[in-house]
């Protein structure tokens, strides 16, 4: 089943076309990653969807009744905030102690609720971000450079949680990213971006199109 489906979308910012023509979809149960170097559009692809970004012409197709939990790239919080990662999960909205449990359950972080959030590793923080993004049970997930400021275990790690985030919920995930190597095992399909779709396909079969390697200038004996 489908969830997501984008037709023709193009995003200019004044004169500077950042979208030109996307065509993606995504089909339940999916995982799927978006790469491409700084300033490709990513981040505004995943806006859009959200209905953050109006696009200047095409559409974007939302099966109906989807929920879609969002973890934008960057975040104007403070961690050092005397808070606890409860209270953070009730911002802005309040939320049952029940569904936090359970968010942070599927995030990796049972039992962590009453922790202050100084107390929290870079990679336990970003968990409790993508826990806020569980706590709606949403049938698409939208990830924004997740592992941003990781080492390769810490984002690692973050993955297979996401795997299991798919396997326990079955939702769809979209992600950026742009490193194709550590989202190779992840992910079932990759989109490689650049302003338009340059290629896509099975992370096997982006890692040695010649569009992909030209485009993050990889020679041969990178393969
Ligand atoms: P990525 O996430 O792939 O690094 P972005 O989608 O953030 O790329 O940005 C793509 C391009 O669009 C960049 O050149 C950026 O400066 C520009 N851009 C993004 N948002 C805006 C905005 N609100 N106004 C003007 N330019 C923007
Ligand atoms: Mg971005």
């Amino acid at each position: 089943m489908r969830v997501l489906a984008t037709k023709n979308l193009s995003v200019s910012f004044g004169g500077n076309q950042v979208l030109k023509d996307i065509n993606i979809h995504i089909e339940q149960g999916e995982i799927v990653t978006i790469i491409g170097p700084n300033g490709s559009g990513k981040s505004t692809l995943l806006r859009a969807i959200i209905g953050a970004q109006v696009p200047t012409s095409g559409k974007v197709e939302i099966t109906s009744k989807q929920i879609i939990g969002y973890v934008p790239q960057r975040l104007n919080i403070d961690e050092t905030l005397p808070m606890t990662v409860y209270r953070f999960l009730s911002l802005p909205r309040r939320q049952q102690p029940g569904d936090m449990d359970a968010a942070l359950q599927q995030a990796g972080l049972s039992g962590l609720g009453k922790q202050p959030l100084s107390t929290l590793s870079g990679g336990q923080f970003q968990r409790v971000l993508l826990a806020r993004a569980l706590i709606e049970k949403p049938s698409l997930l939208l990830l924004d450079e997740a592992t941003q400021g990781l080492d390769h275990s810490g984002s690692a790690d973050f993955y297979r949680q996401i795997e299991r985030v798919r396997q326990e919920l079955g939702c769809a995930i979209l992600m950026v990213s742009h490193e194709l190597h550590t989202v190779m095992r992840t992910s079932d399909r990759v989109i490689c971006l650049n302003g338009s779709i340059c290629c896509e396909g099975a992370p096997e079969v982006v890692k040695v199109a010649p569009e992909y390697r030209l485009l993050f200038g990889l020679d041969d004996a990178e393969m």
